[in-house]
Parts: structure tokens; C-alpha cells; sequence
């Protein structure tokens, strides 16, 4: 399959790691950040981390949307969803994750109106088809999803749908990268940079973190080569002492992003003062609120939200995962009582969780392996 294939040949992967072991000083330890989930799942999938020298270590980032969600917002989502008469829509991604009292699945099973929708213009047809009830897009995500969301709200709009509204949970990659680097215990060489929320931002809202930060970046792609090529660029640039923006994932990201994409978002969003990231704080202009322009879309102007707030129970190690300061299998609850069929944190579910490629991927071979032992 073209993009596929050559992407995941031996021969190159060969090649590549061969590339990385040579450029690798064996008298240093290096710390590279994949900051998308995307490229953890890659990682753990393919085997990726077996075939790097020992003295590469890939730290986790924050770059789940559902994963960096407070608890109280999926609470405050769920609530309007009470009132009589809505249904609550999301992508699937959002179905399992837990609030205070269950996740959208188990609200549910308890009978509300919870329905998966593919994208937000699904939902809005949704509310099209039932005009006696409300439509609620519960919106996540980065940069990547922000613009559909956008576009559906200029489409309600235009067509004048009353009975469709987003909740608005959209954050900015940007401030979530500076806040890691801001953490005291946080030390990162480089940066694997975000593939999908690029495609529509581009490279140089990345300039800062090599400018002001010295840390190289080099946006990467998915597939294995591309994760390995990616951090040969970055070994080249350490070995220079270069620290600069380089694309490895130019076949899909422009330079500059989506223009179409960025005109849509600056028309219906705008930054929020602060918001809160799990187990990373309130974050200053790290997420989109909808314009008052768009207010009668806007879930928080329609509706009284209760503005839920929610501690994570004491065990889970969410934030410091996130933050890359631990590896999922050193939460303590990791495996025990939070596993993919009962998680605690969103980390544990979401496609782009670190603990669910950790778990699908690394927990289960290891069972896999032991149960195959045991037995031989
Ligand atoms: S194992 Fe569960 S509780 Fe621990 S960090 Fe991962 S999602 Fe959070």
C-alpha cells in the first residue's frame, strides 16, 4: 500500500537503526519526548524501543486530547445531558473515559440519550433529524480536530439549527509543550513533534521551543521509519550542536499549515484565559473557547454548567505520566485496578493513552511470553 509499505520495510528500518547506533554518543543518556500519542502507540506497536540503544530513552508527552481532560469536565459534559430532551453526542475515544460518577457508557446504561458520532456534522445532522430534541457535540481535541468543529458551528449556523450545541473542550499543543518544559522535574534533550495537529498548524508555531529553548524538533509521521528517521535528524542535530525546527513528515505536513483550517478556527474560537489540563494545572491560553459571535452554540452559554471539579483518586499517577516524569508501568495502579476493561485514568482507554499502548502492547506480550514459559 502506497505510504504504507515503504514505510515499515525491513531493509530501511535496518538501515536506519544501524544510523541511529552510530550517531549515538554510548556516553550519554538521551531523552527524547514523543508529544503525540500517535507516535507512543507507533512506538510500543512496532517494537520500536527494542531496536534503540539502550541510551535512548522515549519519554511520553502529553499529546492525548481525551488523556489531559479534568474529570470534571466529562462531569460537567454529563450534566447538561440530564437536562430532558438532549442527546449527548461524542467520538468514541470519550465513551469509556470515567467522570465522578461513570463514563457516557455507564450514563447510558442508566438510560440518557449517549450516542457515538464520527464527526461533528454528524451530530448536527443528527439534531437536523430530531428538531424536539437537543443535540449536545461534546468536542475534544487538539489543533487536529478543532477546524471540524469549527466548520460545523459555521454550517449551524448558517442554516440557522437551534437545536445543536458544543461543548467546547478544544486545547492548543503549543503551551501544553511549553508547560513541560517549564516542570523542575523534567529534563528533555529533543522533541519527536506532533504529526497530526501539524497538518494543520505547521512547523513554525515549534521555532520557540529550538529558539528560545534549544531543544531540537524534528514533526514526525507514523509509521516506523519515520519515528526512526525522526530521531536520527535529532542525533545529527545534538551531534551538531544545532537546535532547530526540521519537518521528517513533509509528504503530509506543510510548513506553514492548513490556511483554510486556521481561517475556520480564528472565526469561531478563541483563547481561554486558563484551563485546566489533568494532572498538569490550569495552563494560561492553552484552549478554545467559542466567540460570542457563536454564542448560541456554545453549550456553556446555553446551558448552566456546574463547573465540576475533581481531584483524581490519590493512587493514580496520571499527571505524572502525562508529564513524562513516569513510565506507565511505574503508576502504581497500572495493570492492578486500572486496566483497559476497568480503567481509572482516561490514559488507560484512549486510543492515544500511553498506558493503553503500554498495556496492549508491552504488558500483554510480557503475559503472553510467561504464560508461554510457564507452559513449555
Ligand atoms: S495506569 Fe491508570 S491511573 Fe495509572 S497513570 Fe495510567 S491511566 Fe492513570
Amino acid at each position: 500500500m502506497k505510504f504504507v509499505d515503504e514505510f515499515r520495510d525491513a531493509g530501511v528500518i535496518h538501515k536506519a537503526a544501524d544510523e541511529i547506533r552510530r550517531l549515538a554518543d554510548l556516553g550519554r543518556q538521551y531523552r527524547f519526548m514523543e508529544v503525540c500519542g500517535g507516535h507512543t502507540h507507533a512506538i510500543y506497536r512496532f517494537g520500536l524501543k527494542d531496536i534503540l540503544p539502550p541510551n535512548i530513552d522515549l519519554v511520553h508527552g502529553p499529546g492525548c486530547p481525551v488523556c489531559v481532560l479534568p474529570m470534571g469536565r466529562i462531569d460537567d459534559g454529563l450534566s447538561i445531558a440530564k437536562g430532558p430532551n438532549v442527546i449527548f453526542t461524542a467520538f468514541g475515544d470519550m465513551m469509556r473515559v470515567p467522570g465522578r460518577e461513570g463514563s457516557p457508557l455507564e450514563h447510558k446504561a442508566r438510560g440518557m440519550d449517549v450516542r457515538i458520532v464520527y464527526s461533528p456534522s454528524d451530530a448536527l445532522k443528527l439534531a437536523q433529524k430530531n428538531p424536539d430534541k437537543h443535540v449536545l457535540f461534546f468536542a475534544i481535541g487538539f489543533e487536529t480536530t478543532a477546524p471540524s468543529t469549527a466548520l460545523t458551528l459555521m454550517r449551524a449556523k448558517a442554516l440557522g439549527v437551534t437545536n445543536f450545541s458544543v461543548f467546547c473542550n478544544h486545547v492548543t499543543i503549543i503551551p501544553g509543550i511549553r508547560a513541560i518544559l517549564d516542570s523542575p522535574d523534567m529534563r528533555i534533550d529533543a522533541f519527536i513533534g506532533p504529526g497530526h495537529v501539524s497538518t494543520v498548524i505547521g512547523c513554525r508555531p515549534y521555532e520557540w521551543v529550538a529558539r528560545n529553548e534549544g531543544k531540537p524538533i524534528v514533526v514526525s509521521g507514523f509509521e516506523p521509519v519515520d519515528v526512526l528517521q525522526a530521531v536520527v535528524m535529532l542525533l545529527r542535530q545534538l551531534k551538531a550542536g544545532e537546535a532547530k525546527v526540521e519537518n521528517q513528515y513533509k509528504r503530509v505536513v506543510p510548513w506553514e499549515g492548513n490556511r483554510a483550517a486556521l481561517k475556520a478556527m480564528a472565526e469561531v474560537f478563541e483563547l481561554r484565559s486558563y484551563f485546566e489540563w489533568r494532572g498538569m494545572g490550569f495552563i494560561s491560553q492553552s484552549a478554545l473557547r467559542i466567540r460570542d459571535t457563536y454564542k448560541d452554540w456554545d453549550a456553556e452559554h446555553r446551558f448552566a454548567v456546574p463547573g465540576v471539579r475533581v481531584t483524581d483518586p490519590k493512587a493514580a499517577q496520571c499527571g505524572e505520566v502525562l508529564k513524562g516524569v513516569l513510565k506507565p508501568v511505574q503508576c502504581k495502579l497500572f495493570g492492578k485496578e486500572c486496566t483497559p476493561e476497568r480503567p481509572v485514568g482516561a490514559l488507560m482507554v484512549s486510543s492515544e493513552g500511553s498506558c493503553a499502548a503500554y498495556y496492549n502492547y508491552e504488558h500483554r506480550k510480557h503475559e503472553t511470553l510467561t504464560r508461554i514459559g510457564a507452559a513449555v
